[in-house]
């Protein structure tokens, strides 16, 4: 209805020519003053005749906004300081305007002196710091033109519907007048609708909105490693600004298929059960899934973890999860040591709904940038089903038509996009690669909810976590039956590989004959033998949080498993066998450990040296 509405008042005012045009103004005009105001307005657009409206609005502190429907002539006391506040921020990323900003808006005398005492405790030299400012300010000159606006028709949970934005693009950034951002999203023949990347505060119907320019880009490089980021790639660790080499746009087209090769460098995760039946490669997409609480989240931070010294560098994106949860991952990367090498990205559960829809998008620029200096990353989504859920809330504000679940219809292309960014290059492309791990979280075990299945059929795998298995206490939860990896055995190293072969057929066979064997007792030598090291394997994939294994550990450990030195080992001792055995190697059998690491493989000398090392344990565990 309103769209049929305006679109008569535009044609209308087109069979007129006459253009209205509103005057803002801090306080109200005189007759003789309208007077004046109506020839400065006829002077600014060049008509002979405007029909001129004035109204009220105090916050713009003095002198006269002249706007049209897509056009903004800003004479006021605000633009003035607006425009000195941007002027400062682009010379440097200065403080200051941030001041200007609080002085401009007022957002209550106590927080701006607060935060002017915070900013200014900041500085180390507070007089040279106001001669710089002083300096500056005497540098600027005002500009008085006509520019390009919107005007605000509607807000409400985040979203802005804007007209007049003729010219905005998509994912463009665009400023609302109380400094807050936005992103263009939906581009209708003369509505925009705008996705806030902060709080609407004081944003109002008939609010002045301006393109910037610039589609949306966060920081690139060094800089950003080992910092904790929000969206915008802003700091929110209190670690001091960023000071990056290089900014980039967050949406990007995906490399070509000429570009790619298949994953063969493996990314060891550091957990038994997945590196030896489950292997990752570099430039892998694999999905993580599974109910809540069977953790996820667990396997994902083991891996980045585990990339210590792997010249691996990691991006751990947080959607909508609650802050507290991520200020535990944070602290946990920074007790093992992974900060150094990662970044975390969060758009918190409180933040806006674009927040949590932009934020993968942030992350992923974050890592390309490396991509493409030819080195390697590894990116986890945690999670993309609470992705799916605010890019359905948003379309649903912008009355895109739902679709199955009410998600719209673009949502397996969102989510595509975003994981066809990861790739390995190849040789002549400089050969780095982004890994994808992706995360869904799957209601009642049930994965063929809409979701669920898209990103399946999207990645190169998925492992399998259930509630089932994490209760009984097999964790992590694996289910070993239904989790894959596309890449498979090529992102393996030898050793792994000799030792995993018949791991996966082992466990397959154990769970079967396991059901066969509970109406039954007395079974076949072949068949309790099988069964047997079935248990015993199932115990030996048990592995703490937080304790990722190096992967020639891992080798020695499941080698002892798969060549039957297990066996006599009761299961209740198995847990307190690893444990011992892992110690014992460290202290005494580097020889084979670093054998391993070096050849990547087990050459007949090796197999002598591990089964020598594993006797002589096990001669002192039997004792
Ligand atoms: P959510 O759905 O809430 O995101 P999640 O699936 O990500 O949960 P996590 O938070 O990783 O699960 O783990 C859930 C709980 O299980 C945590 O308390 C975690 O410490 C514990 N846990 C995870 N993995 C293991 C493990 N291998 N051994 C012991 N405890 C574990
Ligand atoms: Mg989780």
């Amino acid at each position: 209805m309103d769209t049929i509405l305006r679109a008569l008042e535009r044609l209308e005012k087109e069979r007129s020519g006459v253009r209205s045009v509103e005057v803002l103004s801090s306080k109200k005009l005189s007759e003789t003053e309208l007077e004046a105001v109506l020839d400065e307005g006829k002077r600014i657009f060049g008509e002979n005749q405007i029909a001129l409206k004035a109204r009220l609005r105090p916050d713009i502190l003095g002198g006269a906004v002249f706007q049209t429907e897509n056009e903004t002539f800003d004479a006021s006391m605000g633009g003035r300081l607006r425009q000195l506040s941007r002027f400062l921020k682009k010379n440097r990323n200065c403080f200051f305007s941030g001041i200007f900003w609080r002085l401009y808006f007022g957002i209550g005398g106590q927080r701006f002196i607060q935060s002017f005492i915070f900013d200014v405790s900041m500085t180390q030299n507070v007089h040279s710091m106001a001669e710089e400012i002083r300096r500056r300010i005497e540098q600027f000159e005002m500009t008085e033109k006509r520019e390009q606006t919107g005007v605000v028709l509607e807000i409400g949970d985040g979203v802005a519907r804007v007209s007049g934005l003729s010219e905005v693009a998509a994912g463009e950034m665009v400023e609302f007048d109380n400094g807050t951002f936005g992103v263009a999203l939906n581009l209708e023949e003369d509505l925009a609708g705008i996705i806030l990347l902060g709080e609407a505060g004081s944003i109002a119907e008939g609010g002045i909105v301006r393109p910037t320019g610039k589609i949306l880009s966060v920081p690139v490089g060094k800089a950003v490693i080992g910092r904790v980021v929000n969206v915008l790639g802003e700091p929110i660790d209190g670690k001091g600004g960023i000071e990056s080499e290089g900014s980039r746009s967050v949406e990007r087209v995906a490399p070509g298929v000429m570009l790619r090769e298949s994953p063969k460098e493996p990314l060891q995760t550091g957990i038994k059960a997945i590196d030896a039946l489950i292997p990752i490669g570099r430039g892998q997409r694999e999905l993580i899934i599974g109910d809540r609480q069977t953790g996820k989240t667990a396997v994902a931070i083991d891996t980045i973890l585990n990339q210590k010294g792997q010249n691996v560098l990691c991006f751990y994106v947080a959607i909508g999860q609650k802050e507290s949860k991520v200020a535990r991952i944070v602290s946990e990367l920074e007790k093992g040591g992974a900060m150094e090498y990662t970044t975390v990205v969060v758009a918190g559960a409180s933040e806006p709904a674009a927040l949590s829809f932009l934020a993968p998008y942030a992350g992923c620029a974050m890592a390309e940038h490396f991509l493409e200096a030819g080195k390697h990353a590894l990116v986890v989504y945690d999670d993309l089903s609470k992705h799916a859920a605010s890019y359905r809330q948003i379309s649903l504000i912008l009355r895109r038509p739902p679709g199955r679940e009410a998600y719209p219809g673009d949502v397996f292309y969102l989510h595509s996009r975003l994981l066809e960014r990861s790739a390995k290059l190849s040789k002549e492309a400089g050969g780095g690669s982004i890994t994808a791990l992706p995360i869904i979280e799957t209601q009642a075990g049930d994965v063929s909810a809409y979701i669920p299945t898209n990103v399946i059929s999207i990645t190169d795998g998925q492992i399998y976590l259930e509630s089932d298995l994490f209760y009984k206490g097999i964790r992590p939860a694996l289910n070993v039956g239904l989790s894959v990896s596309r890449v498979g055995s090529s992102a393996q190293i030898k050793a792994m590989k000799q030792v995993a072969g018949t791991l996966r057929l082992d466990l397959a066979q154990f769970r079967e004959l396991e059901a066969f064997a509970q109406f039954g007792s007395d079974l076949d030598e072949k068949t309790r033998e099988q069964i047997n090291r079935g248990k015993r394997g199932v115990e030996i994939l048990k592995q703490k949080q937080y304790a990722p294994l190096s992967v020639e550990k891992e080798v020695a450990v499941l080698y002892a498993l798969t060549r039957g030195f297990l066996d006599e080992i009761i299961i209740e001792k198995i847990a307190r066998w690893e444990e011992g055995f892992l110690e014992y190697l460290e202290r005494d059998g580097d020889d084979i450990l670093s054998l391993i690491r070096e050849r990547k493989a087990l050459d007949e000398e090796g197999e002598a040296l591990l089964k020598k090392h594993i006797e002589h344990f096990n001669e002192l565990f039997l004792e």
